[in-house]
């Protein structure tokens, strides 16, 4: 593809009228050629901050996506357990594909689960079928809404950007090499795409917890509800996300095959925002212009990964466990990003061994993941009020005297954070900070804080499917979908997992 490279100033790569009047009077294509923006991507990396902008002709009117629509009502039916971007973008593809969608979610819509977030940071009391993982949405909803991914590879991720601007999100998502929503505009995105659904002829079922799986030899013939309904089914797509433990132990009750999974463990760590923008942009204030800088990390510690995980700039530390016996922590940010803190999670990567060290066990690495999460929850005393300990004074083995300011609204405990990891985990997590600490010394300051667990960063169970069909190897009808069955990490590879699931299911169904 013809493309030229700009190299501008954040002056004016980021405001629409001066570039607009600098690509007026600086035709890339020449005076009798139009052109389109295609990519927009900051250069930190000289003394000053310069912002490179690809733009390609615009030969051809661009026509903007639009997404397939039919009236499915009386169609075929696909259930759907789960309305994450996994089931939603699931039922999407079940309309275009003339199947109508039955989407079962254990949650509230996005407008009800708001309240429940709002007692989760006032009052620390956790809804176990409505919090910033389990409603409309899925933990989607509620995130950050940063929609960068590696998972290229696996699906077009510039449909789902396309589909999203669609549903309302800003076009700018099609042109930053980062984008990111914000928590405030995902929730209406959501609600569109709910619209769409249920405009089409598809069902979507709030408050409506699958309980168990009914098996007829190698198919799943009905779904057991919460309240003792009963749901014969052709087929189902299963979308519940890496926090519903239920549905690990459901499977497990119906002799249905599962097994353990490797994730990363650690805390999320917050240091002031204007601390991150000196670091990464080599100046004192950032501007009018710049974003709020993020950074990635990557540091190998005993053999370990131990790295950055979902940076927020300008965000807020959410309470994102989904019982109340359990801290878990992740980050979120409005659209304009703009917190004076900067968190990120910072997580070591383990191994099944490090769970079972007596064998294979499908729920190793959950009942590792879930004694860490109870062990902070006693030791910060309840009520969602999260461990937490100064960075240099966690490397040093000290407890904090106090704590510096943290967005983790429920609230902080100072607690030695070594009580609430085990010794594989905490001495990577202090090993990895010392060696950043020579190439990034600014990083490494008592004025961050650590938090934690951060210890959902991807499913601790694998539900496994077979490559060519993408139904479960046993099951034939079964279609486990997204981050809960362990293909997919994130808003946008969780949507291509949906969709690519939904196609499958029906072709299973068509044959
Ligand atoms: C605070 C936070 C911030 C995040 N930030 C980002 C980010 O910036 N960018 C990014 O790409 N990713 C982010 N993520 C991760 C992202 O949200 C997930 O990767 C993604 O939502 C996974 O999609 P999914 O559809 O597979 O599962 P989920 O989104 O987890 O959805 C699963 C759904 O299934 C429902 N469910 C579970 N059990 C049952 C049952 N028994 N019956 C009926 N329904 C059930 C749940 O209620 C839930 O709605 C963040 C996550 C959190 C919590």
């Amino acid at each position: 593809m013809e493309q030229k490279e700009l190299v501008l100033s954040p002056e004016v790569a980021f405001d629409e009228a001066a570039l607009a009047d600098y690509l007026a009077k600086n035709p890339p294509f020449g005076p009798h050629r139009g052109h389109r923006l295609y990519r927009r991507s900051i250069d930190a990396r000289g003394r000053t901050v310069k912002v490179r902008v690809l733009v390609v002709p615009a030969e051809g009117p661009d026509l903007p996506y639009e997404q397939p629509a039919q009236q499915v009502g009386t169609a075929e039916e696909v259930h759907i357990i789960g309305a994450g971007p996994g089931g939603l973008w699931a039922a999407l593809a079940c309309i275009a594909e003339g199947k109508k969608p039955v989407v079962l979610e254990r949650g509230k819509s996005v407008r009800d689960r708001r309240r429940d977030l709002v007692r989760i940071t006032r009052e620390g009391l956790v809804d176990p079928d409505s919090n910033y993982c389990f409603g409309e949405g899925g933990a989607g909803t509620y995130s950050d809404g940063k929609l960068y991914t590696r998972a290229s590879k696996r699906g077009d991720v510039r449909k789902v950007l396309q589909q999203l601007v669609w549903f309302g999100a800003p076009d700018t998502i099609l042109l930053d090499a980062h984008p990111h929503v914000g928590t405030n505009k995902l929730p209406g995105i959501i609600e569109k795409m709910r619209e769409f659904i249920i405009s089409c002829g598809g069902e979507i079922h709030f408050g409506t917890r699958v309980t168990a799986f009914e098996r007829t030899n190698n198919r799943i013939s009905a779904l057991q509800l919460q309240g003792g309904a009963r749901m014969p089914v052709q087929t189902v797509l299963l979308a519940t996300g890496h926090s519903a433990r239920d549905v690990f132990e459901m499977l497990a009750a119906a002799h249905i095959y599962i097994e353990a999974k490797p994730l990363a463990i650690g805390v999320r760590v917050e240091h002031p925002q204007q601390l991150i923008d000196q670091l990464q942009y080599h100046c004192d204030a950032r501007g009018d212009y710049l974003p709020p800088a993020s950074y990635s990390i990557v540091q190998q510690a005993q053999g370990r990964g131990v790295y950055s995980f979902c940076m927020c700039p300008g965000g807020i530390i959410a309470p994102c466990a989904t019982g109340n016996e359990e801290i878990v922590t992740n980050g979120w940010s409005p659209s304009k990003r703009n917190n004076p803190f900067a968190n990120s999670g910072f997580v070591v990567e383990l191994q099944l061994a490090d769970a079972l060290p007596g064998g294979i066990d499908a729920f190793g690495m959950l009942r590792l993941q879930q004694q860490i999460e109870r062990r902070a929850w006693e030791l910060g005393g309840g009520l969602q009020i999260a461990p937490a300990q100064r960075m240099l004074d966690f490397v040093k083995g000290r407890l904090s005297t106090d704590l510096p300011d943290c967005s983790y609204r429920p609230g902080v405990k100072s607690v030695e954070l070594n009580q609430v990891f085990p010794r594989f985990i905490e001495v990577r997590m202090a090993e990895a900070l010392r060696e950043i600490s020579k190439r990034m010394p600014s990083y490494y300051t008592n004025d961050a804080i650590l938090v934690g667990p951060e210890s959902r960063t991807s499913s601790p169970v694998r539900i496994p499917r077979d490559p060519s069909s993408r139904a479960h190897p046993q099951i034939e009808n079964l279609f486990p979908v997204g981050e809960g069955a362990g293909y997919a990490g994130g808003i946008v590879s969780a949507a291509i997992d949906g969709e690519l699931s939904a196609l499958a299911a029906v072709k299973y169904l068509n044959v």
